[in-house]
């Protein structure tokens, strides 16, 4: 690596194994600053394409106008071509008549006579203007007058209703620039001047491939400790968008000799290398050694102090740029947008992204690291006050985090938090914001879906936030959503949701779900048991294996109260969700655990029945008439509703 390097501060001090990775950190601008530096200014390629091929493309030249448009001066409107100065004296009172030449200008057709002093031609909207004439006069504003004449009863000024030649486009008139983006627009201005062939630039052809023994394709069946490959399909898509022309060759194993075969092969036919996962210099990842072997100069920086995304490697080998993303999808689609798109759009003759943006409040504080430039997505929702930015709880391994985001917030490398309240600058994932009709925040599950797929059907747009039950709770409060979904047990009333609530809020009966313990099916210990005596049974095996709830969930409390004192192993371990219960005892991972009934049979496990659980609606009254709330009442007490919720296991309340 460079030897002049900065060397940042290394202010994550709690990874020591980080530290030894990633000696070299440069700042996001620094590394930006070195990889562009290395790859421009240089040639962008162009290429002859028919328009119609051109679409989505950015122009090499600069398009002049070789025509003028319109070609000839032409009639607005249907009615009469006729001389202004004839009709200077005429009035309601005083109508001038004039004669009819013996033609009609429809559109097309060239005219033949002229218009002399006291005449007029029939003429068509799009028709030229023959000799002689000066104005048209609409056919409203006339009348018959005979078999060959009209009467006009109002003065036409010199030019009325006539399009002069190049008044749309004027030849030699520079109408497109290099670089602009080619639209239907585009398009159809080439179009009106005769242009069947524009030079645009050739665009950049990007191999993209996923590294990492773990991945397998959408499509296939996962085999157990495999995970499909989300970044192959994202960056594809995203080079797409941005001016490239991606060819995705797959996702390759962590094997040096074949990826280093898979990386030479795909340079020697595209410009551009983006590879996925595999960035940190541990023993398994083998990439960044790969790349110093492929040309000259090599790595350009290989940690960037920004977050997500600090173990991207930017190099260039022989001119061409090889980036190496982080494997988390979400750090990946960062750094690409952040740092890639950059380079791309430039190699592809494009403009820099102009990205919206709007100013938004954040509700809670957002704890960062400092040293590192950090990016935060949000989603974005209607408060009393203005945009509220919800910041993503999840984290750069959750895909949808970036796909259910409307935009990103920035903190800088030398703050080490975002106050809540901050009025912060949003950069928006499209070009424009849409804020969701309904905003439901809280504890997310699968019936809600039934219940809302009526408002989505109406067009009204849903947005649910998983913050589970009491950052529900919270968000509702302020005001920042219109309702919270919660299943809270109060113990000292053995009571659901109700005696949470507070002043502001009401509570909407939802549905009960049938909490109980699970099972792999045809595990005779448990198979055809009573909770109790199933309870009894696992702690009775030392070999037996539980998976708990979250402190705080109400399903922990019933497994509290059926364990008392005894503390199995898998007691600690206490995952968030009814699904991550079930995934882990599916998996084998553990034996048993408590669940909810249509996540045990969904998952194929056998099921136990205890208490039912209640999951309601904490209302926020000042939001409750608002259409969207109302729309969603109106579905919930529907009978469609409840039969589908019933369906799928659930009790309609
Ligand atoms: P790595 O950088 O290879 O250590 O990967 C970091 C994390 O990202 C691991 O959990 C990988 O399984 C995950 N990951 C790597 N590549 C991909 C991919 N193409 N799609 C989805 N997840 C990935
Ligand atoms: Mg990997």
């Amino acid at each position: 690596m460079d030897p002049d390097m900065t060397k940042a501060p290394l202010p994550n001090r709690r990874d020591g194994v980080d530290q030894d990775q990633f000696l070299t950190i440069l700042s996001r601008e620094e590394a930006l600053a070195r990889f562009e530096a290395a790859l421009f200014p240089r040639p962008i390629p162009s290429e002859p394409r028919p328009l119609a091929d051109a679409l989505g493309h950015a122009l090499a030249q600069d398009i002049v106008a070789p025509i003028d448009v319109p070609p000839f001066d032409r009639a607005n409107v249907d009615g009469f071509a006729v001389r202004s100065a004839d009709l200077g004296s005429a009035s309601e009172a005083a109508p001038v008549r004039l004669l009819l030449n013996d033609e009609v200008i429809a559109c097309g057709t060239a005219p033949t006579r002229p218009v002399l002093s006291g005449t007029a031609t029939s003429i068509a909207t799009g028709g030229p203007v023959p000799r002689g004439a000066d104005a048209i006069v609409m056919v409203e504003h006339s009348q018959p007058a005979g078999s060959r004449a009209i009467e006009i009863r109002r003065a036409a000024s010199p030019g009325q209703f006539v399009s002069y030649a190049g008044s749309d486009i004027a030849r030699g008139e520079a109408l497109l620039r290099a670089g602009t983006l080619v639209g239907s627009r585009e398009i159809g201005m080439a179009a009106a001047c005769g242009i069947a062939q524009v030079q645009v630039a050739r665009r950049p052809r990007v191999a993209v491939i996923s590294t990492g023994d773990e991945l397998v394709q959408p499509g296939l069946p996962l085999r157990p400790a495999a995970i499909h490959d989300s970044n192959g399909a994202i960056i594809a898509a995203a080079v797409n968008e941005n001016g490239g022309e991606a060819s995705f060759l797959g996702a390759i194993a962590d094997d040096e000799a074949k990826l280093e075969a898979a990386m030479r092969g795909a340079l020697q036919t595209s410009d551009m290398l983006v590879l996925s996962g595999g960035t940190s210099k541990g023993a398994g990842d083998v990439s960044h050694r790969i790349i110093a072997r492929l040309g000259k100069p090599g790595i350009i920086a290989h940690g960037v102090a920004l977050k997500p995304g600090k173990p991207l490697c930017l190099a260039v080998c022989d001119g061409k740029p090889v980036v190496i993303l982080p494997g988390f999808p979400t750090s990946a689609m960062f750094t690409f947008h952040d740092m890639i798109v950059p380079v791309l759009r430039r190699m592809a003759g494009l403009p820099p992204r102009s990205d919206a943006k709007v100013t938004a409040t954040v509700p809670v504080a957002i704890a960062s690291e400092l040293g590192r430039t950090e990016f935060v997505m949000v989603s974005l929702v209607e408060g009393d006050g203005g945009l509220i930015a919800y910041p993503s709880g999840k984290g750069s391994g959750a895909i949808t985090s970036f796909a259910q985001a409307d935009g990103f917030l920035r903190i800088e490398a030398l703050a080490d938090r975002m106050p809540a309240g901050t009025a912060a600058e949003v950069t928006l994932f499209t070009p424009h914001l849409r804020v969701p009709d309904l905003v439901i925040v809280g504890s997310h599950c699968t019936g809600l879906d039934l219940v809302t797929a009526q408002l989505s059907r109406a067009g009204l747009t849903v947005r649910s936030i998983a913050a589970g039950s009491l950052g529900g709770l919270a968000a509702a409060r302020r005001g920042e959503c219109d309702f919270a979904p919660i299943h809270l047990f109060d113990e000292n009333t053995e009571s659901y949701n109700t005696p949470f609530l507070g002043p502001g809020l009401e509570l909407v009966p939802g549905w009960r779900r049938m909490q109980g313990i699970v099972f792999r099916p045809g595990d005779a210990r448990f198979e055809g048991l009573t909770v109790q005596a199933a309870v009894a049974a696992a702690l009775a095996d030392p070999g037996c294996i539980m998976v708990n709830r979250n402190p705080g969930a109400g399903t922990r409390i019933l497994i509290d109260r059926l364990l008392g004192k005894a503390r199995p192993d898998g007691y600690w371990n206490q995952p968030k969700s009814h699904n991550a219960v079930a995934a882990a005892i599916a998996q084998h991972r553990a034996d048993w655990g408590m669940t909810i009934a249509p996540v045990a049979h969904a998952a194929g496990l056998g099921f136990i029945a205890l208490a039912e659980e209640h999951y309601d609606f904490a209302v926020v009254t000042a939001r409750k008439q608002r259409p969207a709330v109302q729309a969603f009442l109106a579905s919930l007490a529907s009978e469609e509703s409840r039969a589908a919720l019933a369906r799928a296991g659930f009790r309609p309340a």
